[in-house]
């Protein structure tokens, strides 16, 4: 069985279309995710090179004033990923060794992995079943007298309850992190997230619904530290290389504290420029195609598609479903029956906790967590997915539900 997938496999790469080798046409693969990239990307792209100033310059400048006013922030400063942004985030407020952060174990493990870059210590918090998000009670259950600050991730773009997160955590003199790497477009309250921010990070990895290759974004709307952001992401110099570059006397500069090369290049921003001018469209489409899955997999008994929560909405940046304790399969012959259909989906958003990076780490128990990382898978939703496409993966799923 394992080798005859196997020659499909190669068959259908060296087509370029699937061509079964036991007879009778297969349709294409459908993946997970795939970026709407195109021409006009690739050309803004070429300009930046052809006009010599390819490292962090005006095409980064004016991607961060463009990325500032669509997600209502004062401030954004572009850095190399959202993984360096949570970084930058945490060294900029202080954040050290004998300190806590309080982080959902459900998320990439970046968050978690951001608070050890800073010598600190993460303390997991659960999560709730309907988002997949912390809320101040899961974390108000954890926190300490030595928690410092909360990272709240908008899990795969479903919008954290921030304005009770930020009231508690205001409350409790904590700060609060957006981990935002998901949720460019997403809302809360009728406002985009970011926007009332402390910080907020931005990632634009491909699997992410804007995309600069890799690259990253964080937003305040503190001029403060937006400053000692850019400070931080550029070795801790006083004047950046393109304001060096840009006046017609020398600027000796000086390195005020140890910073870091986190830098986005210009090539990049001019990608992030073109991507950003598409994203209403594409967050339009990503949530047509969200509501139809929903439809469609209304009279599916036994699988709870991820939804709006109450106080915000989606981009559907990851549609998620959860089977319920009885369905018939298990999360992983779905995919493995997905995966026959030539139908790629990932299982759900991991748990840092159960990974060996954290093996002995302590936490308290963690179960809704736990349930979502193993019961849920993520399926296909991409800007170009068709109604057949679509389609074909309700298909199996009704099938599945039926054994
Ligand atoms: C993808 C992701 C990150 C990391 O983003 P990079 O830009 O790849 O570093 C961090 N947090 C969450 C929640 C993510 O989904």
């Amino acid at each position: 069985m394992a080798r005859r997938a196997r020659g499909r496999h190669r068959a259908r790469r060296i087509a370029g279309r699937t061509v079964s080798g036991a007879g009778g046409q297969q349709p294409e693969r459908v993946p997970v995710m795939k970026p709407w990239l195109g021409e006009e990307e690739a050309r803004a792209a070429a300009d930046a090179v052809l006009s010599g100033w390819v490292a962090q310059g005006p095409r980064v400048a004016e991607f961060e004033r463009a990325f500032a006013a669509r997600v209502g922030a004062a401030h954004a400063v572009a850095v190399s990923s959202c993984t360096t942004a949570l970084h930058l985030a945490l060294v900029a407020l202080g954040v050290g060794p004998g300190d806590e952060v309080v982080v959902p174990s459900l998320s990439f493990i970046a968050t978690a992995n951001a608070v050890r870059y800073v010598g600190a210590q993460p303390v997991f918090a659960d999560v709730e079943e309907a988002t997949g998000n912390v809320t101040p009670q899961s974390v108000d259950a954890v926190r300490t007298p030595a928690t410092k600050a909360v990272i709240a991730v908008h899990q795969g773009g479903v919008p954290a309850d921030v304005h009770a997160l930020r009231e508690r955590c205001a409350r409790w003199g904590v700060a609060l992190v957006e981990d935002a790497a998901c949720a460019i477009g997403s809302t809360v309250g009728g406002q985009p997230v970011g926007s009332g921010a402390l910080v907020a990070a931005w990632s634009f990895h491909p699997r992410k619904v804007v995309t600069t290759g890799e690259g990253g974004m964080l937003t305040t709307d503190d001029e403060q530290w937006a400053q000692r952001l850019r400070r931080l992401r550029e070795h801790g110099m006083n004047a950046s290389a393109a304001q060096r570059h840009a006046s017609s006397t020398p600027v000796l500069e000086s390195y005020l504290e140890v910073g870091f090369n986190y830098r986005m290049t210009d090539i990049q921003a001019a990608v992030g420029l073109v991507q950003l001018g598409k994203l209403d469209v594409m967050i339009a489409r990503r949530r047509a195609l969200a509501e139809r899955y929903g439809e469609l997999l209304a009279d599916v008994p036994g699988l709870v598609p991820v939804r709006d929560p109450a106080h915000g909405a989606s981009n559907f940046q990851s549609y998620w479903v959860l089977p319920d304790p009885g369905f018939p399969v298990d999360r992983d012959a779905l995919l493995a029956a997905l995966a026959q259909a030539g139908i790629s989906a990932r299982r759900g958003i991991m748990a840092a906790h159960l990974e060996p990076a954290y093996a002995g780490h302590p936490h308290g128990p963690l179960p809704v967590t736990e349930r979502i990382s193993r019961d849920s898978l993520i399926l296909p939703l991409f800007h170009t997915m068709t109604d057949e496409q679509q389609d074909r993966v309700v298909a199996v799923l009704r099938e599945q539900a039926k054994r």
